[in-house]
């Protein structure tokens, strides 16, 4: 089937024209004024904006924790993230023990993704203590497509910052890419130690938790051991404007270290633990001050920081209040579907990014630094016809009812968006049109990355 997408602003990471697109099967075939197509459905899109098919490149879709499971699995993560103009998900393959054969665990994720996802995936691969010095099972991995790793410094998860050193080395020979969650964990434990002397093990304190020194810390232990070997580094959720003012620094020295933030850390204030609803906000690491949502705005929007991403981890209402301190509360909220529509409110429309800047951190960054480029993150003739058409016209005070997600609520409720995706293509197929789902389970599919 062939698509014309006729007089839309098409905007790319490099620039915004007026201009038509023609899709062919699954592909972009042209871009440019006046294109004809005689056969083609054709779809208006004048005074709209054309994007490339967002990519949310850090999700937890049908993850366990013991016998907890996220609240969304596969098929309804993705109809989420369909509905949010979101083509691409990366998702993580995780092995539960050290023992556990790498190979094994990937064969694995892609069989339970297989027949339920709606939009297209990748995955990130998570190391456990041992796993990174198993250059055969690393190299087997890339081979795959799982160019990224992932590693903890917190959690029973953690590696010790040397063991990361040696991944980060093994990552480099292999054109691959670590990626870390960076808190020290020592100063967590310590500021866990002390709140629970005192009797504040509510949800209440999560904040007191995970200070921001603990991801400051790790941040810059990381920084330098990267530039030691001088190898990239990415790390995800950024959530203190110390850690985006580290970043900053070393990148200006020219070391390739990378840092994405997620849309509760630019938009929510710890404020919110202070209320009865704090369980619905818990996610590690926190909410921090106002003055950081600005420091994060000013690192993105002047390029310090490359990608936002979601950490989309949902849980329902009835599986946060299972909880009964911050450490056993179910940690992670909801996020790919308001991703694009926040970003570009709160984001653009505040004038702290400008469009070609919104593709960037949402679509070609990603893209790029997970090696799905230039398959995925640009609307070139050849691409992947992943198309997301924008109505910046559509005003929408945001609550639970018009999202998909099977978490039931949205942490950004009564947030007013200015802005909002109209129709979602998948490889040229409509998947969403004006808040419907129309695509099916299966048919996304794994799109391995490329090695550096
Ligand atoms: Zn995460």
């Amino acid at each position: 089937m062939a698509w014309l997408i006729k007089g839309g602003w098409v905007v790319t990471a490099e620039k915004v024209e007026q201009a038509d697109l023609l899709i062919e099967g699954d592909k972009i075939v042209a871009r440019g004024p006046g294109l004809t197509a005689a056969s083609a459905e054709v779809l208006d899109a004048r005074g709209k904006y054309i994007l490339p098919g967002i990519i949310d490149a850090h999700v937890h879709y049908q993850m366990p924790i013991g016998n907890l499971w996220t609240a969304d699995d596969f098929y309804t993560g993705t109809v989420v993230a369909a509905c949010g103009g979101v083509t691409t998900v990366i998702d993580y393959a995780e092995p539960t023990r050290s023992e556990d054969r790498l190979e094994e665990v990937i064969e694995h994720r892609l069989r339970e993704a297989k027949d339920k996802v709606a939009v297209d995936f990748s995955l990130h691969l998570v190391l456990l203590p041992g796993h990174e010095d198993d250059k055969k099972a690393l190299q087997a991995a890339v081979d795959r497509g799982l160019v990224s790793f992932k590693v903890f410094t917190t959690y029973n998860q953690r590696l010790s910052y040397e063991a990361i050193g040696k991944c980060i080395q093994n990552a480099k020979k292999l054109g691959a890419l670590v990626t870390v969650h960076a808190e020290d964990h020592d100063l967590v434990m310590s500021a866990r130690k002390k709140l629970e002397a005192e009797k504040r093990t509510s949800a209440h304190y999560h904040a007191l938790s995970r200070p921001p020194e603990a991801e400051i810390e790790a941040v810059r232990r990381l920084l330098h051991i990267a530039k030691e070997c001088q190898a990239p580094l990415y790390f995800v959720h950024v959530s203190t404007g110390g850690a985006a003012e580290l970043i900053a620094g070393v990148r200006k020295e020219g070391l390739k270290v990378f840092g994405e933030t997620c849309p509760h850390y630019l938009l929510l204030t710890e404020e919110v633990y202070a209320t009865k609803d704090a369980p619905l906000y818990l996610m590690c690491p926190p909410l921090r001050k106002e003055q950081d949502n600005r420091k994060l705005w000013q690192a993105l929007a002047e390029g310090h920081l490359q990608v936002v991403a979601t950490d989309h981890c949902s849980y329902t209402p009835e599986q946060k209040a299972a909880g009964t301190s911050f450490w056993d509360t179910p940690a992670g909220v909801p996020g790919t579907e308001t991703l694009l529509p926040l970003l570009y409110s709160y984001g653009v429309r505040e004038g702290w990014l400008s469009l070609p800047q919104l593709v960037q951190v949402l679509s070609t960054n990603p893209a790029r630094l997970f090696g799905l480029y230039p398959r995925k993150g640009d609307l070139n003739p050849g691409s992947d016809a992943d198309i997301v058409i924008f109505d910046p016209r559509r005003e929408l005070q945001l609550n639970a009812k018009v999202l998909h997600s099977a978490a039931g609520y949205t942490p950004f409720a009564g947030h007013t968006l200015k802005g909002y995706p109209e129709a979602t293509f998948l490889r040229g197929e409509l998947i969403y049109y004006q808040g419907r789902f129309l695509g099916r389970p299966g048919q996304g599919q794994f799109i391995p990355g490329k090695r550096h």
